[in-house]
């Protein structure tokens, strides 16, 4: 700055010292803006924001949100990522962007219960109705298909209940249909599958056409950040999204982004780890009386297990780190929440993919549209797996078991 300045409270606000170019270390730097400067008028009328090639307003990114975002379409396959503040803000923004009023959302039965809260509570009262097919029938999914429906939601494996769908197939009628499919891929984490090529070698790609995945879980990996990202290979519809996420001023903080961009480069070997302790332990569980049916898409008696190893294969790193039991029917509920109280390494409390071990009971009648057919009756807990050891763990559910005993 040419300009001379006189007193140090301009001096500390423009100072002039610029440090020098090409820092480089193992981690991106934090950015942080709300304003960003321009150079000239000029620039500040012509800056096109929307290709990422500049900066305009800290709300449409920074170099570190930017960083981000080119790493989780590595991570999952995809050209094109929007941040959100959370994965169910990722799951609204896909609805709010590519429906309107008298359109119509399919969901399957078993959907992440916070996005069917969404399409009933808020959806519904917009005009735009739903309906839930079975997870476990593409042909429910495809009879449902109607002239009004623009969207079907996929998930695999389903939130709580674990039943893996035949996506391939439900992604093949939705192209069939002209409908378009998002995938919550919160579980698979871009790690158990490829969800923008779903069938290697099929050309072209087998692929949904969106990606929502709660960065919450896995890509945080710490259990304190909270984030969602939508993924697209698609530019118009990428710029659809990005449209509807600028005009609902969503946006993501950098230190949180910081947080996962730091834990980014270990996803591989912690999904592995998750995936390793939670099949042992899924495994045991098997064997334990109070157990009548174990839910985990790798045990060949969980429903969709085929669907599970055709798409994913059981290699170790294919499967998250969730199990469900369903505790015999003779136990009451009160009984079965006492068996969660006594557990001392899992924790009570929900969300997953962190270091620490959680459990929840779930009140599954309440969750679905009916019993599921393929479920025994009974109560439901779900296990996340932490990172502690598998021995460890599996002492804390036997010695809580003692408490039905
Ligand atoms: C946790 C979760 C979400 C929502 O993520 P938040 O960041 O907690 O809002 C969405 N879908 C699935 C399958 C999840 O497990």
């Amino acid at each position: 700055m040419d300009f001379q300045v006189n007193q140090p409270s301009t001096g500390l606000i423009h100072h002039p010292y610029q440090p020098p170019e090409g820092f480089e270390a193992p981690q991106p730097g934090v950015f942080k803006a709300s304003t960003v400067f321009f150079p000239t008028v000029a620039a500040m009328r012509s800056r096109e924001w929307q290709d990422k090639s500049a900066y305009t307003y800290g709300l449409h990114g920074t170099p570190t949100s930017y960083a981000l975002e080119e790493r989780l379409c590595t991570l999952e396959g995809g050209h094109q990522c929007l941040l959100l503040p959370s994965g169910l803000a990722a799951l609204a923004l896909v609805a709010t962007s590519l429906l309107k009023s008298g359109d119509e959302v399919l969901l399957p039965d078993n959907a992440y219960g916070p996005n069917k809260s969404l399409v009933e509570g808020e959806l519904l009262g917009w005009g735009i109705t739903h309906q839930y097919y079975d997870p476990l029938d593409p042909q429910d999914l495809e009879a449902q298909i109607s002239s009004r429906t623009k969207l079907v939601w996929l998930e695999a494996a389903g939130s709580v209940t674990l039943e893996f769908p035949n996506i391939v197939e439900m992604v093949r009628i939705c192209e069939r249909r002209k409908v378009m499919t998002a995938l919550d891929n919160t579980w698979g984490a871009g790690l158990a599958f490829r969800p923008f090529d779903l069938v290697p070698g099929e050309s072209p790609a087998l692929a949904v056409d969106v990606s929502a995945h709660a960065l919450t879980k896995y890509p945080s990996g710490g259990g304190d950040v909270l984030m969602g990202s939508c993924i697209t290979r698609n530019p118009a519809l990428h710029r659809k999204l990005m449209l509807t996420h600028m005009r609902f001023g969503f946006g993501v903080g950098m230190n949180d982004v910081e947080l996962v961009l730091r834990s980014l480069p270990s996803i591989v070997l912690r999904y592995a780890a998750h995936d390793t302790a939670t099949r042992e332990l899924a495994a045991w569980a098997q064997t334990q009386p109070e157990f009548v049916q174990v839910l985990h898409p790798a045990l060949q008696e969980s429903p969709g297990h085929a669907h599970w190893l055709a798409l994913c294969g059981d290699a170790p790193g294919r499967a998250a780190g969730l199990f469900s039991v369903i505790l015999d029917a003779r136990f009451t509920q009160a009984q079965t929440d006492a068996f969660c109280n006594a557990l001392k390494l899992f924790r009570l409390g929900y969300s997953w993919g962190g270091p620490i071990s959680l459990v929840v009971p779930y009140e599954l009648q309440s969750m679905r549209t009916g019993w599921p057919t393929h479920l025994l009756r009974g109560t439901l807990v779900r296990f996340a797996v932490g990172l502690e050891s598998v021995a460890d763990l599996q002492a804390d559910i036997a010695q809580a078991l003692h408490v039905l005993r």
